[in-house]
């Protein structure tokens, strides 16, 4: 039996105007929702993470998995609607830029669920496929 599909959850609408839920000095129109509406491709590996985190932010499953290494993509991705994402620290990367094919990231993202207030710390390795950005997986513990 095929399971229903839920509508898109867009937990925490992002105005165009608002800034970037990604932390970067600049409107949402004017960073990560051009990565999100296809209008431009992430430049660095860190700019592909952080409009990942944003695509967290709003609610944009179709990104993340649009940005997700077919090898290691879930077949679908469901959000927690009580998870408020509330800021993006990166603690480091290594490549990633426009003359690598391969980078880390290093980041810990904040959120609350029900008002407790955690984290989500991450060693995240990405790849450049076909001129694009991409997630690949998580580096284990060190
Ligand atoms: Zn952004």
């Amino acid at each position: 039996m095929p399971k229903p599909k839920n509508t898109p959850r867009r937990p925490a609408p992002v105005a165009p105007a608002s800034p970037c839920p990604c932390g970067r000095a600049a409107t949402y129109r004017d960073c990560c929702a051009a990565f999100h509406e296809g209008r431009a491709t992430a430049p660095t590996a860190e700019r592909l993470m952080r409009s990942r985190y944003s695509a967290f932010a709003v609610g944009d499953t179709g990104y993340l998995l649009r940005t997700w290494h077919p090898t290691t993509r879930p077949g679908s991705l469901d959000l927690d609607p009580a998870q408020r994402w509330t800021g993006l620290d990166i603690l480091g990367t290594t490549g990633g830029s426009a003359f690598h094919t391969e980078g880390t990231v290093e980041f810990r993202a904040h959120y609350t669920v029900h008002g407790h207030a955690d984290s989500q710390y991450e060693h995240s390795r990405f790849v450049r496929e076909s001129g694009q950005w991409v997630y690949l997986d998580a580096l284990p513990p060190a």
